[in-house]
């Protein structure tokens, strides 16, 4: 995976008449809607923007989960009870309709990381664990951001990572397989048919190659 810039302002550079009516896909989900309001306001939405820390959309999601708006956005704050709504609208997301929302894959990123601190991460990603078809891109951020790290809890880090060695091997993704060797190297080893992906992804991509260079042979 890779990090993002921050992006200012730049709700309406399509301009008006060409942007897409947020109202047709926002409404069946409240995550969805808010993501849709923050690119109206031109809220940057980039997890760790070292010019703004993506405040304006993380207190969008706070206050989407009942914290008053003068509560400072600490990890204090965001550990207090309140509905949830964020963890409830990510457990239950359609993931071709967040595709089709602006800079859906950063606004995701500060989301998954929202509810983490709010120790609702486990349920939401036991949802998605269980579907037939998860995105690349979001097995990838999950994987990289969190799983790798043991987040939520073993078990669902663990459960995440099968699923994301068995893509692998299913479409043989050069952004997932390195994400797997740099996350997890001995899974990899440890999977005939992930290593199998990763070596093959190997000989067609230099930067694949690269990185089992610097960890090592993983065979
Ligand atoms: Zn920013």
């Amino acid at each position: 995976m890779s990090t993002h810039p921050h992006h200012r302002r730049d709700g309406r550079a399509a301009g008006p008449g060409i942007r897409a009516a947020p109202s047709l896909f926002a409404r069946a989900n409240a995550f969805l809607d808010l993501v849709w309001e923050a690119s109206e306001l031109g809220a940057c939405m980039t997890p760790g923007c070292t010019d703004c820390g993506a405040l304006e959309f993380r207190r969008m999601l706070a206050t989407a989960d009942g914290l008053p708006p003068d509560v400072p956005l600490s990890l204090h704050a965001r550990m207090q009870p309140g509905p949830d709504r964020v963890a409830s609208a990510l457990a239950e997301l359609d993931f071709d309709l967040l595709r089709l929302a602006p800079r859906w894959y950063d606004a995701l990123d500060s989301a998954l990381f929202h509810v983490r601190d709010r120790g609702r991460l486990a349920g939401v990603l036991e949802s998605w664990v269980r579907r037939d078809a998860v995105p690349t891109r979001v097995l990838d951020l999950v994987l990289f951001r969190h799983a790798r790290y043991g987040h939520p809890d073993e078990r669902v880090a663990d459960l995440w990572i099968d699923r994301c060695l068995e893509a692998s091997a299913d479409t043989g993704d050069e952004g997932l397989v390195e994400s797997l060797i740099l996350a997890c190297p001995e899974r990899v080893g440890a999977d005939p048919r992930a290593l199998r992906a990763a070596l093959d992804a190997s000989r067609r991509s230099s930067c694949v190659r690269d990185i089992i260079g610097r960890i090592g042979d993983c065979a």
